[in-house]
């Protein structure tokens, strides 16, 4: 990829409004990896008058859905010839380990597109059911209108395709501003999205900071806001929405639980909290960070804990053997070394880690793999994402109180349980309020099923048939004899 001097915007590389530029920094080496343009107000305006007049007078609202789903289809073809350079591209702006980003950052998005063209074309658009005072009412399924989707920085593009697919899908124009700590991958996505030839107006990519979302936003142009992100601006975005009744969705953070069942076997078990909790550096919102293990079988758990938290890779994301990579920023960095403190204080036990700099490391925005036991769920460390490699131990007393213990924080976005009793750790999973989890396993994220958070992780729902339908209005048409 070369890097990219103009923005994209409404489908046509277009030079920005102003000469504002970001510059990505690789969170390995701390020195500058490429400066591309900044979105500002003014592009927006352009971006959302392009989709406007898409939405209102252009075709493609209007074209077959067999139409919009060929070229979803399409993405999906072209997305696969350049997946590696996509992987590359994410471990080089925001240090996601090249492992994960093989296929979770580069493959997942691929098989999203799949996915979504598969739904796209099974889909019910128009549906005829008996009405209650005699006759046929037809509802239909229509595009929302334009979309404004916002993406975070941590699974960048898994994000932003599990919006763009979507929406294009449903018939919206869509106006997209990445994070500023990864404009790369997004751009790379933009040079795809050209190759389409979409008409004008449908599809917009600005990376951009917050003032630049928080106009989008608010834009009056705006149908419908999709927003992935933090709790604390998913708030503020339902608010700004809640006044001019534009539709949101929200996908927020999370801090879920893994519940550990006295039957489970601890190495199965500490192989498996190894991705629930740890993926992609603990920079995931469906981290499973707070393990809750049996008082009566606590230390054979702690132990396998400690052993593999003790034994992982940390350091160039790059290569293929590291499996703790840097955090995204300093900023970051120094947010999670501060939790990191603050457990300490709080009397939590540290195990492994703590918030210096990994051994034989020297610059980079890295913090040590962190393991604490004896965790009160009170405590802060264990009520609040943390978003880095840190876990934390807390015992439970038997089923009922593991299952309340899991429940009671304010998130409930996904979670998991470990047992040699799949019937058990069903009804774990059953009792758990949260939006997703895996049995024996993190949540796998399949394309297929909708995902999303309960309580404060978030309102509404992606992937799956439920996610299209977050970009649809269901409108119902009663035929008279005439
Ligand atoms: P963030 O909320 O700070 O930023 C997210 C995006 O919103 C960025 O593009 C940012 O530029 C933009 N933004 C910030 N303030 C804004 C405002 N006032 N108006 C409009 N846009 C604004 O989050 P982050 O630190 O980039 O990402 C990490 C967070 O995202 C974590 O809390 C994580 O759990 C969450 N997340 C949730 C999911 C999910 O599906 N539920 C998935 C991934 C990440």
């Amino acid at each position: 990829m070369t890097e990219p001097e103009q923005l994209f915007i409404g489908g046509r590389w277009t030079d920005p409004s102003t000469d504002q530029t970001i510059e990505v920094i690789s969170p390995h080496t701390e020195r500058p990896v490429a400066t591309v343009p900044a979105a500002a107000r003014a592009d927006v305006d352009r971006a959302v008058a392009g989709a406007r007049a898409a939405f209102d007078e252009g075709p493609w609202p209007r074209t077959a859905p067999e139409e919009r789903v060929a070229a979803v289809s399409r993405l999906a073809r072209l997305y696969k010839e350049r997946r590696r350079e996509m992987a590359r591209l994410i471990t080089a702006e925001m240090g996601s380990p090249i492992s994960f980003s093989k296929f979770s950052q580069a493959t997942l998005p691929m098989l999203l597109l799949d996915a979504f063209a598969d739904i796209g074309s099974a889909f019910a658009w128009e549906q005829s059911r008996p009405g209650r005072f005699g006759g046929d009412i037809l509802v239909r399924k229509e595009p929302v209108g334009v979309v404004g989707a916002i993406v975070p920085w941590n699974m960048p593009q898994f994000l932003l395709v599990g919006k763009l697919a979507p929406a294009l899908i449903a018939g919206c124009p869509v106006v997209v501003k990445p994070s500023p700590e990864t404009p790369l991958d997004a751009l790379l996505l933009a040079e795809l999205v050209a190759e389409l030839d979409l008409p004008e107006g449908v599809v917009s990519i600005l990376p951009a900071g917050a003032e630049t979302g928080r106009h989008l936003v608010s834009h009056p142009g705006v149908d419908k806001v999709s927003f992935t992100g933090s709790t604390a601006v998913g708030r503020e975005i339902a608010a700004v929405c809640g006044r001019s009744l534009t539709r949101v969705s929200l996908e927020l953070g999370g801090k879920s639980a893994a519940v550990v069942l006295d039957d489970a076997d601890p190495a199965a078990v500490a192989e498996g909290i190894k991705l629930a909790g740890l993926m992609n550096s603990g920079q995931t919102c469906v981290a499973q960070t707070r393990v809750l293990v049996p008082a009566a079988r606590r230390k054979e758990y702690v132990d396998a804990l400690t052993a593999m938290v003790t034994s992982l890779v940390v350091g160039d994301p790059s290569d293929p053997e590291t499996e703790i990579g840097p955090l995204v920023t300093r900023r970051q960095q120094e947010r999670v070394r501060g939790y990191i403190d603050e457990g300490r204080r709080a009397g939590a036990r540290l195990l492994v880690g703590g918030a210096g700099m990994p051994e034989g490391v020297e610059r980079g925005w890295y913090v040590r793999p962190t393991l604490f036991a004896d965790v009160d769920n009170g405590m802060r460390i264990a009520q609040e994402e943390i978003f880095g490699p840190v876990l934390s131990v807390i015992s439970y007393d038997d089923q009922d109180d593991a299952v309340r213990i899991a429940n009671d924080c304010a998130y409930g976005l996904s979670g998991s349980v470990w047992t040699s009793d799949p019937g058990r750790g069903l009804d774990v999973a059953r009792r758990v309020r949260s939006g997703s989890f895996g049995v024996n396993q993190p949540y796998s994220m399949d394309p297929a099923a909708p995902f999303g958070g309960m309580k404060a992780s978030g309102i509404g729902r992606e992937l799956g048939h439920e996610g299209l339908d977050g970009y649809l209005e269901a409108k119902s048409v009663s035929v008279g004899a005439g």
